[in-house]
């Protein structure tokens, strides 16, 4: 009796591991063409200036929309990118992408807002990253100075010369660098002195219990008061409360992102967004 129930628990196990491998199996053969066959699209999510609600930014994030699988969330094929190396040629897309829509945008009279756009590990492969991502400013005429890459933990993690190397091209050209989910990782604190970031993004995670977890609060607290001390700007995602916005307010950090603002949106109700809400603040 117990021995059956322990072999059929067993085959549980494997069919289920059968299964989590063929989707991912799936997923990887699907993505291969995914590019070729524009199912991929970007999304923007807005950022304001906390103190004077002015919109200052639009964070790009990548978007699959498969015919027969349907929208696939990033946190399911963003992995399966990275580890297939399809992140490199898709990571130029989104940059290239972002930089030309958002230079329409600024072509029909909206601010020229800054964009950030997320890099993975991975792109810094290419030793020639730097180059890349300058030609691609260059030719869609994008201003340097209004672009923010946004790097994780992993490419700290894993820096080798090359990466230390590019990203200091990437500083020379004026380009800002942010650190994305910022408190999650083990070392956080080293990185803001090995490596020339300009701003923090505080993870989410802490901002969503900052109004009931006095632990959180107070790491909140410090990681913009100490991001003040290294001139580093500061900017917190997952703003979906008025009270979380307060407290962020009160503990004077830079910027915010999050529902509470707006979800990240398609090109055409961004740009819907943005003229309502600049009609808005403006007035
Ligand atoms: P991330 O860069 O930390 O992006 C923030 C995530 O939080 C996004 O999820 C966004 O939709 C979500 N979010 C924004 N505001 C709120 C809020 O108020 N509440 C909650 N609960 N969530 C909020 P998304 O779009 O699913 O992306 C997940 C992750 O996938 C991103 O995390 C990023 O690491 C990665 N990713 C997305 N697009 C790209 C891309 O173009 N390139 C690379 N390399 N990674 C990307
Ligand atoms: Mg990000
Ligand atoms: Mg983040
Ligand atoms: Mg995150």
């Amino acid at each position: 009796r117990a021995k059956n129930a322990g072999k059929n628990r067993f085959e549980f196990f494997t069919s289920s591991m059968t299964e989590t491998a063929m989707r991912r199996m799936e997923l990887e053969s699907q993505l291969r063409q995914a590019l070729e066959r524009q199912e991929f699209l970007l999304y923007y999510q807005p950022q304001a200036d906390l103190k004077t609600g002015q919109l200052i930014g639009l964070e790009v994030l990548l978007r699959w929309q498969h015919p027969k699988l349907g929208v696939i969330s990033p946190g399911e094929f963003i992995p399966i990118l990275e580890e297939t190396g399809l992140i490199v040629p898709i990571g130029e897309w989104i940059l290239k992408t972002a930089c030309q829509q958002t230079t329409q945008w600024s072509e029909l009279g909206l601010p020229q807002l800054r964009i950030a756009v997320n890099l993975s590990a991975r792109q810094f492969d290419r030793q020639d990253l730097g180059q890349v991502v300058g030609s691609i400013l260059a030719e869609t005429g994008f201003d340097p100075q209004q672009l923010e890459l946004e790097l994780t933990e992993s490419i700290f993690i894993e820096a080798s010369q090359n990466t230390l190397d590019i990203l200091n091209e990437f500083r020379r050209m004026g380009i800002r660098l942010a650190v994305d989910d910022f408190g999650t990782g083990y070392s956080s604190l080293s990185y803001l002195r090995r490596f020339p970031v300009t701003a923090v993004k505080i993870d989410q995670s802490f901002v969503f219990s900052v109004t009931n977890d006095p632990d959180a609060a107070a790491l909140v607290r410090s990681i913009i008061s100490m991001a003040h001390e290294l001139r580093l700007n500061v900017i917190a995602e997952g703003v979906e409360t008025e009270a979380q916005l307060e407290f962020l307010a009160q503990h004077r950090c830079d910027e915010i992102q999050g529902f509470h603002l707006s979800k990240p949106l398609p090109a055409e109700s961004c740009l819907a967004w943005m003229k309502s809400f600049t009609e808005k603040t403006s007035s």
